[in-house]
């Protein structure tokens, strides 16, 4: 099992940087990388801006979260990852901008190194054979927004050996987390249930149904869930949850899965949910207002 001290991490959105979050406060030397300069500077803006909330409600010391930040440095270019014992790939959900990343990465990476990938929904097999290294990657699955939510999904690739499944492990109990454990199949077990639940609801919106105040609030105070599904879907990334789907119903060749068409709509519009201020909601106001 290898010793892990310093994490890399490619992709400073939504992901990327809470991931830097938890990292940092677990006490592990943070590299955070993005294709774009202007995104590693927002991702550290917004971990700076939600550790203090956390100080502000008694849950962090102030020093801590000094320390925590101090042990996070932007990487201006991937070859500053080289130091990295462990590299978690948390950029956008397409698997060509995956597969370029890891090919570019990997020849500048330590031999030693653990790659890992925070996809929602891609293979870990056929993701880890692009790389140099199939038996040192591993699918290590996040929740959405890391600092709060518990879970994190562990999953193999067909080569994964145990020493990286136990050294990702490792990382993972060190972050507070806890781990499941899912097969390689498409969206593992979080997403297979709980996507075909938010693209459900998209078609009860698109074929009228109910308007998205009404099918919110029915899953919110008929179900009890904390968040509506369109919320939800808002909350995830419109393109993620598209790019989920897609995974889906390719992977499993059921037409069950096909991707609702107002999802795909909102997509094409680049509205993409909260990350760009507008959805099934409109966030430029000073609340939320259903787009439909
Ligand atoms: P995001 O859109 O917030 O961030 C993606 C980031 O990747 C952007 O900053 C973008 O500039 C960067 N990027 C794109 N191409 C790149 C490249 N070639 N090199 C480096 N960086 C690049 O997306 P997100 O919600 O943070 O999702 C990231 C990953 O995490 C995806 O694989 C997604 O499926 C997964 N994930 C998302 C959620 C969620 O709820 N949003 C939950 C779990 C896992």
């Amino acid at each position: 099992m290898s010793k892990i001290e310093t994490i890399g991490i490619v992709g400073a959105g939504q992901m990327g940087s809470g991931i830097a979050h938890v990292s940092a406060l677990a006490g592990f030397n943070v590299l955070l990388y993005d294709v774009s300069a202007a995104s590693v500077e927002k991702g550290i803006a917004t971990i700076s801006g939600n550790m203090a909330r956390q100080v502000g409600s008694g849950k962090l010391e102030e020093s801590t979260r000094k320390d925590a930040m101090a042990h996070i440095s932007a990487a201006a270019t991937m070859a500053d990852l080289a130091a990295a014992d462990l590299v978690v790939e948390a950029a956008t959900e397409d698997e060509t901008v995956k597969r370029k990343i890891f090919a570019q990465l990997c020849p500048l990476l330590n031999p030693e190194a653990i790659l890992a990938t925070n996809t929602s929904s891609i293979s870990i097999t056929r993701l880890a054979s692009q790389t140099d290294r199939p038996e040192r990657f591993i699918g290590i699955h996040f929740m959405n927004p890391v600092p709060v939510m518990k879970l994190v999904e562990l999953v193999r690739g067909i080569a994964t050996e145990d020493a990286t499944f136990e050294s990702a492990k490792a990382y993972v109990t060190r972050l507070d987390k806890a781990i499941t454990v899912s097969e390689d199949f498409p969206a593992f077990i979080v997403n297979r249930i709980l996507l075909p639940m938010i693209n459900e609801a998209i078609y009860t919106l698109y074929e009228g149904v109910g308007t998205v105040d009404a099918i919110d609030t029915a899953m919110k105070l008929g179900a009890n869930h904390p968040m509506g599904p369109l919320q939800l879907a808002d909350f995830i990334g419109l393109d993620t949850c598209l790019s989920i789907m897609q995974v889906l119903h390719e992977g499993l060749s059921d037409s069950k899965y096909r991707p609702c068409p107002l999802l795909v709509k909102y997509v094409e519009a680049g509205w993409l949910g909260r990350k760009t201020g507008r959805g099934f909601y409109d966030y430029r106001g000073e609340h939320p207002v259903p787009t439909r």
